[in-house]
């Protein structure tokens, strides 16, 4: 019994060792053959590189000249971004983790350092610039990777590998590692940490330039109002009741029917609206009346 089992056990083996033999020939011969295609391949690309160089010259060129002066500024772009605290990540509640992607302007907004003024509604203009000339930058690098990958034949491209094509033909390819757009993230983490939720902003020109906008109509919004409180004065007020001969607009009553009526000059256009502190925009009003008027802008 001892005996046969050992031959069958020996058998196993010499049948083990040509399969085993077998697979390490197939991988030597599949080895030398990836080996003489990339070889082969890496031939061709040297050969026809200096031509497609030549052929793109234009292009070529202005992505170098566009890494390279992205890559000087890109220092004083992340500082500005980190003075605008709007890189990195804020906790926030679950709700507004959820809320965040139907309206980023306004968190964003919320939970950075952007401020209602002239310096901060600047410093995102360069932002939104850098990041529009990143976009460009990508774009130019895109579409000379599009010109290499149908420039040369698809086993050339397979054994080069297209990344290491364009490393080869755009010195600043290199910088697509560093200049990347900031990243905003809002993090909620419940109290016994077991759930975690995140949304990501990117913040690229579109998001720069919706700060701005929101906050520049802000500001615009505000002169206005601090515009249009200012120009009522107290005998603005006067003549307009005087030119209403102190009669409410709606309800017709007068001080002359109730002499102790409170009357109030009210904006038509409110104020919030956009309307003026200006005669054609004023009208007399019994307080009841402008109480129930619903915009209470301005008295
Ligand atoms: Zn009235």
């Amino acid at each position: 019994m001892n005996v046969y089992q050992c031959a069958l056990n020996a058998e196993t083996q010499t049948i083990l060792c040509f399969v085993f033999a077998a697979i390490g020939i197939d991988c030597v011969l599949i080895f030398i053959a990836v080996t003489v295609r990339y070889a082969k391949a890496k031939a061709y690309f040297r050969d026809c590189k200096t031509g497609f160089v030549e052929d793109n010259k234009a292009l070529i060129e202005r992505c170098n000249q566009y890494g390279n002066s992205l890559y000087s500024k890109y220092q004083e772009f992340r500082a500005v971004v980190v003075q605008l605290g709007l890189e990195g990540e804020c906790s926030c509640s679950s709700a507004a983790v959820s809320n965040v992607a139907s309206d980023p302007i306004k968190f964003l907004i919320k939970h950075s350092k952007v401020q209602e003024n002239d310096e901060c509604l600047s410093l995102l203009v360069r932002c939104a610039k850098y990041t529009k000339a990143i976009n460009v930058f990508y774009g130019q690098i895109n579409e000379i990777r599009r010109r290499l990958e149908s420039g040369f034949p698809r086993w050339v491209v397979n054994g080069c590998r297209l990344d290491t094509m364009t490393q080869e033909v755009v010195q600043t390819y290199a910088y697509t590692r560093i200049l990347m757009y900031p990243r905003f993230v809002f993090s909620y983490v419940s109290p016994a940490g077991r759930n975690r939720r995140t949304e990501t902003i990117v913040m690229n020109e579109a998001v720069f330039e919706g700060i701005w906008s929101a906050l520049s109509s802000n500001m615009s919004k505000s002169a206005h109002i601090r515009k249009a409180r200012s120009a009522m004065t107290p005998d603005l007020r006067e003549a307009i009741k005087k030119r209403d001969n102190y009669t409410c607009k709606l309800c017709g009553n007068s001080v002359y029917v109730e002499p102790n009526l409170l009357l109030e000059v009210d904006h038509i256009i409110p104020v919030s609206k956009g309307g003026r502190t200006e005669a054609s925009n004023l009208q007399t009003l019994c307080w009841r009346c402008n109480r129930t008027k619903g915009n209470k802008e301005m008295t």
